[in-house]
């Protein structure tokens, strides 16, 4: 059988590690695949899938900005995505494209693996983004007690509320410390952090005792908002292992096939070795 092609789709997609991760699956698992990361517009969206379905392409990965404007060009759409209102894996199959959500099954897996229930707990989200739906997504599933959004632009934040059942504000010094005081969970789902200073929280944290602090951002490997939250007290956990968990998400959709827990381990570290790298 001739390997089939895969995509990261997104804008700009020129340092993501979604190529290593996806060869590093392909080759450990001996199935064989072409991966390539394609820069798209949005206005290209659409033709592109016409275009990659026609061609009996194996799917896509869904990254920035697409993951919320993708949706309207699909023709299914999955419980989990629809849960999410963003996708970010396509599979094509006969000639149709299926949008799916990887990303709620990714964040949920590295607290699954510390034994950190959500059910019950407050959970404090900083953005609105297409990561922020796939947390809320995965809140609503397990059941928290509450779940607050907090954005730069609260709109953003009073609209998944809305959609999942919390509550909403801006990201201003005030609420945040009003609201981080009762939260168990703190979730960074903005880009802040990337560069390596930016921080959502710039200031010192008064937590909750045994308070959780996880940010989606895995490049650097501590971010500035880790650093704040460790010094504060609480348990990290950084975006890394949730990148590997949906990429193994994804995996299954594609292959029906399971990545060995040994390869997502092995993937992970080399990441961790890489990432600190200049890109
Ligand atoms: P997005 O849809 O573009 O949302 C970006 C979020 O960041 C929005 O809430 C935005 O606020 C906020 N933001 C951006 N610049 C800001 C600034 N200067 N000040 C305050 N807030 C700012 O992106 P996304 O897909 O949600 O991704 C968010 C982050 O999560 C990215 O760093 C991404 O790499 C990471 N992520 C990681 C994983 C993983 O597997 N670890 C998965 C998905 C995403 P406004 O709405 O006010 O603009």
């Amino acid at each position: 059988m001739k390997a089939p092609w895969a995509a990261l789709i997104g804008h700009p997609v020129e340092h993501s590690f979604s190529p290593f991760i996806y060869r590093a699956f392909a080759y450990a698992l001996n199935r064989p695949i072409h991966y390539r990361a394609l820069n798209v517009r949005e206005r290209k969206l659409g033709n592109a899938i016409s275009s990659a379905a026609k061609r009996s392409w194996l799917g896509w990965n869904v990254t920035l900005p697409h993951k919320v404007a993708i949706l309207k060009y699909l023709d299914e759409i999955h419980a989990d995505a629809e849960e999410a209102g963003a996708v970010n894996l396509v599979r094509f199959k006969e000639g149709r494209s299926h949008g799916y959500n990887t990303d709620i099954e990714g964040f949920l897996a590295p607290l699954a693996q510390r034994g950190i229930t959500l059910k019950g707990r407050t959970v404090l989200v900083l953005g609105a983004g297409g990561a922020a739906r796939a947390v809320g997504a995965a809140c609503t599933r397990k059941d928290v007690e509450e779940i607050v959004f907090l954005n730069r632009h609260p709109d953003k934040a009073a609209a998944l509320a809305a959609l999942f059942g919390g509550r909403a504000g801006g990201l201003d010094e005030r609420i945040l410390h009003q609201e981080i005081r009762g939260a168990d969970v703190l979730v960074n789902a903005t880009s802040l952090g990337m560069d390596g200073t930016a921080n959502p929280v710039p200031f010192r944290l008064r937590l909750k005792k045994n308070a959780v602090a996880y940010d989606l951002v895995y490049r650097p490997r501590v971010t500035p908002f880790l650093k704040t939250a460790a010094d504060g007290g609480a348990q990290t956990i950084g975006g890394l292992e949730m990148l590997v968990a949906q990429a193994g998400a994804a995996w299954k959709i594609w292959f029906s096939e399971e990545v060995p827990q040994p390869v997502l381990t092995h993937v992970q570290d080399e990441l961790e070795r890489r990432i600190d790298e200049p890109t």
